[in-house]
């Protein structure tokens, strides 16, 4: 996580009396799932926008300006006019100069309805997330087949965690319900992270090590694929790493980080699943993992509200429960204070979207002295690891609360 003075030290515009650099424009990305098309726009500085919709009899369109702004030399030429998409309601995208510093972007649609659309930071993007109008039809046709289909088991369709009748074996529950998990080291590449300046520790190398080393326990079941969604030391945005495990079709998304507070005593172990919170520590644990402004933070509910109700949070709290409860144990075992700091909600936008049952995990805090020099070791992080693996089994069996 970013420490807060750094969030807080982020420029916020200008400095009086200058004339605002120009803005560039280096790319259009989007992302297509039966829910949902996320469209993301990558600027080399920040930008507010305003748009607008016209729902006219073929569909519909929203359209805004990039004021101030040119295409960057990199912009990808194939998409300099139009970008087709046609998915979900989203058919294209077109892009062009409409006056001589302003870049007009028009999405079409063949009909339009509910989207979200915030900012992200460093670096700045604008994000639209674009909803079906029938995603709760579509919802339910999922439903009828929770995880990939395993092969030679036709309509199996019990999610892990209420499989219930006999003990059958781990190999076989595998087969029907769990196949393919997605490990996400956070941070990497530009964005280090938490970091520890008086031991030289980056929490994206931590989080790094700690999921190869994950890798490598579950490659010893024949049943398991393993997703990194960085398997080296390199930059992924947040809204990228959901994105990588539902185009894998997984079927579990662990994301792992170390803790930060600006109370140096404050140690443990922390399992968060995505939901709004109250919880004011909870809430500050998110906003530093999203490097989001407060303002964006509050965007987040509107969006939740949206998307809540297509995600997996009960089989979520029950992932995060095993996770926690494992590493816990496994870590009481071998080290003494180890603190259990529970189970927690909390909007954190690297789980938005995922459409697998989906955990982040604070494997401890590079703030606190000692869990520090503990995170230095391999020992500790070959244990997290087991402790996040055994964890993993664990709601496989169906052995959460
Ligand atoms: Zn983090």
């Amino acid at each position: 996580m970013f420490l807060l003075a750094a969030v807080s030290a982020l420029p916020c515009g200008p400095a009086l009396g200058a004339a605002p650099a120009q803005a560039r424009l280096e790319n259009i990305r989007y992302y297509s799932y039966p829910e949902y098309t996320r469209v993301v726009l990558d600027l080399s500085r920040e930008i507010k926008i305003g748009e607008k919709v016209l729902k006219g009899g073929e569909g519909g369109r929203l359209f805004f300006d990039l004021k101030n702004c040119r295409f960057a030399l990199n912009y990808p030429r194939e998409k300099m006019n139009e970008i087709r998409i046609a998915a979900g309601n989203l058919q294209r995208i077109r892009i062009g100069r409409f006056q001589a510093q302003t870049i007009r972007v028009v999405f079409d649609f063949d009909r339009i309805g509910k989207y979200n659309r915030f900012y992200l930071t460093s670096p700045f993007r604008i994000v639209f997330d674009i909803y079906r109008q029938d995603e709760f039809v579509s919802h339910a046709r999922r439903q009828g087949r929770e995880g990939p289909p395993a092969a030679g088991t036709p309509g199996e369709g019990a999610p892990p965690d209420t499989a219930g009748g006999g003990t059958p074996s781990i190999a076989r529950q595998l087969g029907l319900g769990v196949h393919r998990i997605v490990i996400d080291p956070g941070h990497g590449g530009k964005d280090p992270g938490t970091v520890n300046r008086a031991l030289g520790l980056k929490e994206k190398d931590i989080t790094l090590d700690i999921g190869k080393r994950l890798n490598a326990i579950l490659n010893e079941h024949r049943d398991l694929e393993v997703i990194l969604t960085r398997p080296r030391d390199e930059y992924v945005p947040l809204e990228e790493r959901a994105a990588i495990a539902n185009s894998n079709q997984g079927d579990l998304f662990i994301s792992i980080h170390t803790n930060s507070a600006p109370r140096l005593g404050a140690r443990g172990v922390e399992s968060y699943f995505l939901n709004m919170t109250t919880d004011p520590r909870a809430m500050e644990v998110a906003a530093q993992e999203n490097a989001m402004s407060t303002k964006s933070m509050a965007d987040m509910r509107s969006i939740l509200d949206q998307i809540l109700r297509n995600s997996k949070i009960s089989e979520s709290r029950t992932f995060s429960q095993c996770l926690q409860a494992s590493m816990v144990a496994h870590l009481k075992a071998k080290f003494d204070a180890i603190e259990d700091l529970g189970v927690k909600k909390a909007p954190f936008y690297v789980l938005l979207g995922a459409q697998m049952p989906s955990s982040l995990v604070e494997v401890s805090f590079l703030s606190h002295a000692a869990e520090a020099r503990r995170l230095a070791t391999p020992e500790y992080r070959q244990a997290v690891a087991a402790g996040l693996y055994l964890g993993i089994i664990r709601f496989i069996q169906g052995l959460g609360k």
